[in-house]
């Protein structure tokens, strides 16, 4: 394990612990839309879209057709070696639906942490070089190398090293880290000279692969980069022949209000990794990037039997048609402005809210003590009251309430939930909870 990942995880040590939370025993039936329903009978408003892996809503009409009528005509042939008509239809979507307009390629797989995996494989075959930059608190997944790209605590370290060789962690510009009475612009210089100095005394740039960043972290905390600090380390990437990848497996598909979370920094990256809600709960992802990245490794140097089988595909095109017709891109962004809204006042009213982070229907809640500190215990208290009320949240490092709604959530679901919201903060504030 390279000394740099070392150090990096005692930092990242705390908030794996916090996280380490019991949540409450629901044992979900069925769903619709934005709702769920228990085994009892009980219906809930989700507020965690599965861990925003049903953007689309829970079972649409449209999907579920879909995925019938795609079940009784082929439910597989192995993409990894010939062509099926509906999978064909979903590469050519693919690389509409993403950022860049240079020749792209496609490649399927069945869950985010492959296609971080792929990434990797792809950077370090086009560029003969061994390195890999991630960030702390980022979460890649849970395959061997997506996870040692993740947030990782000294005692994950000790459970399943070694740990492959390679991987570097710069700390992530998270806005939780920022001194008293520093702005943006300080913020980002801070963040972006601790970033160089990884390359300074780690690992030189000109043997480095790959960065891989999520934009806006999500199970970090819903927190957004900077831009003048993705812009820096941007720049960084170009100037040092390094292929710039992003993570949307938590944020694309419109989660922060654009279809991919790097479209708030009006940045193209090399390699884009989609994942969870792209087929509304059936496994699937895929990575579309430059073509030229992706050839180095042709097949089979990176395939699935199963990646990207029709089913799963026509779920997919199902899905992204709902998101067209419903122009949920717009739906998060007008609806997060009511989420917004609501905790501008919220804050006022509410000591028990600390930072709040809304980017469209994508949020991060901080639950703080009197001192302002962060509060697990009551975060807790706050998601096990919700789910008596109703709603179905959980948090993030222990104190951050988790906010992603699947994007068709209506506005009168939104408005039982502020109430709800009203009551717990009440209650929580009054030490009754
Ligand atoms: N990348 C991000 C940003 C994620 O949030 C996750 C899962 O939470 C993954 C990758 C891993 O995806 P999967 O669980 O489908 O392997």
């Amino acid at each position: 394990m390279s000394k740099n990942l070392d150090i990096l995880a005692e930092e990242d040590q705390n908030r794996n612990e916090a996280a380490r939370i019991k949540y409450f025993d629901l044992v979900v039936q069925s769903g619709s839309g934005a709702t769920v329903t228990d085994a009892d009978g009980k219906t809930y408003i989700d507020l965690l879209a599965s861990a925003s892996a049903i953007n689309f809503g829970h079972c649409h009409p449209k999907v579920v057709q879909a995925i019938k009528d795609q079940a009784e005509q082929l439910i597989l042939y192995t993409p990894a070696y010939f062509a099926n008509t509906t999978t064909a239809k979903l590469l050519d979507r693919l690389s509409q639906l993403t950022p860049g307009d240079f020749a792209k390629k496609v490649a399927l797989g069945n869950s985010g942490s492959d296609a971080n995996e792929a990434m990797i494989k792809f950077a370090r075959a086009y560029t003969g070089r061994p390195n890999v930059v991630t960030f702390t608190g980022a979460m890649h997944g849970s395959t061997y190398a997506a996870s040692i790209a993740s947030a990782i605590s000294l005692n994950q370290v000790r459970k399943i090293g070694p740990l492959m060789p390679g991987f570097y962690k710069a700390p992530f510009p998270d806005s939780h880290d920022r001194l008293p009475g520093e702005n943006e612009h300080d913020f980002s210089l801070r963040k972006f000279a601790e970033f160089k100095q990884l390359f300074e005394s780690y690992v030189p740039a000109d043997e480095t692969a790959l960065v891989l960043i999520e934009p806006i972290q999500g199970d970090g905390g819903i927190v957004k980069a900077p831009q003048e600090y993705m812009d820096l380390v941007y720049q960084f990437t170009r100037e040092n022949g390094i292929v710039f990848a992003v993570d949307e497996v938590n944020q694309g598909l419109g989660r922060s209000s654009t279809m991919w979370s790097i479209d708030h920094f009006g940045i193209v990256p090399d390699l884009l990794a989609i994942g969870k809600s792209i087929a509304s709960g059936l496994p699937l992802s895929a990575v579309v990037g430059k073509a030229e990245i992706m050839d180095a490794l042709p097949a089979p140097g990176h395939l699935f039997t199963t990646g990207g089988n029709p089913v799963a595909a026509a779920a997919a095109l199902a899905g992204l048609d709902v998101l067209e017709e419903e122009d949920l891109v717009g739906r998060s962004k007008s609806l997060g402005k009511r989420v917004q809204e609501y905790f501008d006042q919220a804050k006022l009213r509410y000591p028990c809210l600390g930072d709040v982070r809304i980017y469209g229907l994508d949020g991060g809640i901080d639950i703080v003590d009197k001192d302002g500190q962060p509060d697990a215990q009551l975060a807790s208290q706050i998601i096990f009251r919700l789910f008596d009320l109703g709603a179905v949240m959980i948090t993030l490092r222990g104190f951050i309430l988790r906010f992603q709604p699947p994007l068709v959530i209506t506005e009168e679901q939104l408005d039982q939930v502020f109430a709800m919201f009203d009551q717990v903060f009440t209650e929580a504030d009054d030490g009754t909870l």
